[in-house]
Order: C-alpha cells, then structure tokens, then sequence
C-alpha cells in the first residue's frame, strides 16, 4: 500500500525518513508503521513534508500517539521543514482518492455496497450539506444565514466550512484567529453570532487546501469533524465546495449525512451543475433535503422595484422534476452581500426583512426535519 510520493530534495529522502519512524510502532499489528505498511502518502518538497497514515478505526483511539510520535521523530530529521502527519481511517470502503480505479468506485455507496456505513458523530444530531453545482452561487452565503437563523431560533448549531477553494465562513461571521488547541490534541472551535464555526482555511495556510487530494482532505475532513470539540449540536451545516468532488465524496463516506441542501441560481447553467450534485447524493445514499433558489428575483435597493433578472420559476421546476422539495427561494439583494461583508449575515442584522424571513422559513424547515 506505500505508494510514497516523493518530491525532489536531493538531502531528505524517503528512507531517512522511513528510518526515523522505524520506533514507531502500529499497534494494530504491532510493527513499526513502516513494515505495518500503514503509509499512504509521504510528500516531501519545499513546503515541507506531509504524512498520511492509514489507520484501523477500531485503534482509532491510540493513533493520536502514533500519529505525535511520527511527527516528532520526522521532525528531528527534517530541519526547518514543517512536518504533518495526518491520520485517515483504514475502511473497505471505496476511497476518496482520485485516480483511475477510484473513481469508479467511489461512486458506489458504502450503505449500498455492504460496508460498513458512515458513523454518526456523538452529540451532533444532524449533519446537513450545503452544496451547489458551481461557484458564486451563493452557497456559503445561505449556508451562513441558516446557520445563523438556526442559532437565533435557540437551536445549537455548528458550522463546518470545507469549500477548500474560498472558506469564506470566518469573513461571513466576522469571525478572526486561529483556533486554539491547549493539548494539542483538541481544537477549540470558534464562535460568531451564537454559531460555532470552524473553517478548512483555518489548518492551512491561505490558499493550500486547494491543492489537497484525497488523502490529505480525508484527514483534514476528520480532523475537523472529530478533533474539533463542537460539543452538543443540534444541527452541523457543511459548507462544501462547489461541484461533485473529493470533499464530498470523503464527508458522506466518512459521517452520516442526514441530507444535503443544493442551492442554485435560476440559470440554466447551474440548474444543469445542480443536477450533478443532486445525481451524486442519491448514488451515496445522502437524502435531498431539497434545492433553494437564490438570487432569485432582484430587488432594487432604491426603489424596491422586483425583477427577475435571471428568469423566473427555474428551479422550482427543475424540483418538481427532480422529485425534490423547493425549500425556499431567496432574492438578489444587495443588503444581503454587504452584510455578509461585513460579518453580520442579513438575518442578524436586519432580522426584519423578508429575506431574513426566507432564510429564516428554510432554517425551520431543515431542523424540524419536515423535508425527510
Ligand atoms: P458560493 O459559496 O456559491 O461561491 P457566495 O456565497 O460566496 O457563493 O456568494 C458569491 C457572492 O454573491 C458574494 O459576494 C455574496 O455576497 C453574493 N451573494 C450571494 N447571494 C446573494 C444574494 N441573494 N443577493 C446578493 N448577493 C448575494
């Protein structure tokens, strides 16, 4: 399984590195994690070097220590270099990896297939996907309404951003820093708006995710729905990137998603992206909660005057046609983008306008679970 990539550096190699983690030992098989061929990705370059190690779940538990241990012993013989060592969980279950096996078996649903399903997160009751087509859609602006809509109707709510090409939750919630992890072990979420937040763009440095494949996203994915201590939740939205990627794929495989929310515009174009999304969710066995058309009708900010600037009625028949609720539709507002600008989402700061309320009629929908 050490399919090791190693990037050029002519003065650190695999095998000083393989060596140095020779004390380490696996304790599912009891030999160093070299021989226990539990390495799944070794990159070395500039940057610095990242480990992935694959680990049985059922060791879950002692693999924080391996996980330490490898990292130290990595690096002392690293130098200046940044050293990251990530877990993923060892499954049968098709793998996020992309490449040309993978990809057919990806699609198949591990609650299809006979596998062991996706776990539940104890504590959280309900994880929800926020997913669109494509990008701009608005995506991460009704999923930082909801959030906050949620939280005003007294429900305890997290939000989990893993748009690896904009995590834009911490500006939308006007919330800055870094989280903080006393023990090293644990990550402090952070907090805007009674919603507890914590942003993909938050582990790594400004614009790094991106370039994350499979593995390094499954254990950041993990890291960020295991380590991060959310506490009791009754709903955990995730903002996804846009389109049918290795982010989704890896969040149904890895935890039971109770439904996915695709928002989109009236356009032609993203109805079209929006129905791969929708496509991709029922093959992993995720539940539509349904589609939300944003950017619905415009609405002057002078005058007050609607217009449909994008047509009209798109998405509620393309639900219809999907077989899918339409769970709201939200208008083309400019307050709606200052706010988000500012850190304050529309349904904070002007809690009275019908936009708020269209978020706010959606929010309730997704939580007394009427959409099931
Ligand atoms: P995505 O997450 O789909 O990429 P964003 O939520 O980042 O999209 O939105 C893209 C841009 O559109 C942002 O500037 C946002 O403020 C703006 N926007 C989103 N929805 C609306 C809306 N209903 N009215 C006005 N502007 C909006």
């Amino acid at each position: 399984m050490d399919q090791s990539r190693v990037l050029s550096d002519v003065s650190l190699s695999r095998e000083i590195i393989h060596s140095a983690l020779k004390p380490v030992i696996d304790p599912a098989s009891r030999s160093d994690i070299v021989a226990a061929n539990i390495i799944d990705d070794l990159v070395i370059d500039d940057d610095g070097v990242r480990l992935v190690l694959t680990v049985d779940p059922s060791f879950a538990a002692e693999m924080e220590a391996v996980r330490a241990a490898a990292e130290k012993r990595i690096s002392a013989v690293a130098g200046r270099r940044k050293v990251t060592v990530i877990l993923t969980a060892h499954s049968d279950a098709p793998s996020a990896t992309t490449g040309p096996d993978d990809d057919e078996r990806s699609h198949e649903s591990p609650r299809e297939n006979g596998a062991a399903g996706p776990e539940t997160i104890p504590g959280i009751d309900r994880i929800i996907a926020v997913a669109s087509g494509k990008g701009g859609v608005g995506k991460s602006t009704v999923a930082a309404n909801l959030a906050c809509a949620l939280a005003l109707g007294g429900h305890r709510v997290g939000l989990l951003d893993a748009d690896v090409y904009g995590p834009s939750q911490p500006r939308m919630l006007g919330i800055s820093g870094r989280p903080a992890s006393p023990d090293g072990q644990m990550i402090l979420p952070l907090r805007g708006h009674g919603v507890t937040l914590m942003s993909i763009g938050l582990l790594a440095e400004e614009g790094e995710a991106v370039a994350w494949r499979g593995p390094m996203l499954m254990g950041a994915l993990q890291q960020m729905l295991s380590k991060v201590q959310w506490g009791a939740l009754d709903a955990l939205l995730v903002d996804l990137p846009p389109g049918t990627g290795d982010v989704q794929m890896t969040l149904a495989q890895t935890v039971r998603v109770d439904g996915a929310i695709v928002v989109s515009t009236p356009q032609d174009i993203a109805l079209l992206d929006a129905r791969k999304g929708i496509d991709m969710f029922r093959q992993m066995n995720v539940p539509i909660f349904g589609l939300i058309e944003n950017m619905s009708s415009h609405i002057c900010s002078k005058c007050g005057h609607e217009e449909h600037i994008f047509g009209h009625g798109g998405v509620k028949a393309e639900a219809e046609k999907l077989d899918v609720p339409l769970l709201g539709t939200i208008p083309l507002l400019m307050d709606i983008r200052t706010a988000s600008d500012d850190g304050t989402p529309i349904v904070i700061s002007m809690p009275e306008s019908a936009a708020a309320a269209a978020f706010s009629d959606i929010a309730s929908k997704i939580i007394k679970g009427e959409v099931k």
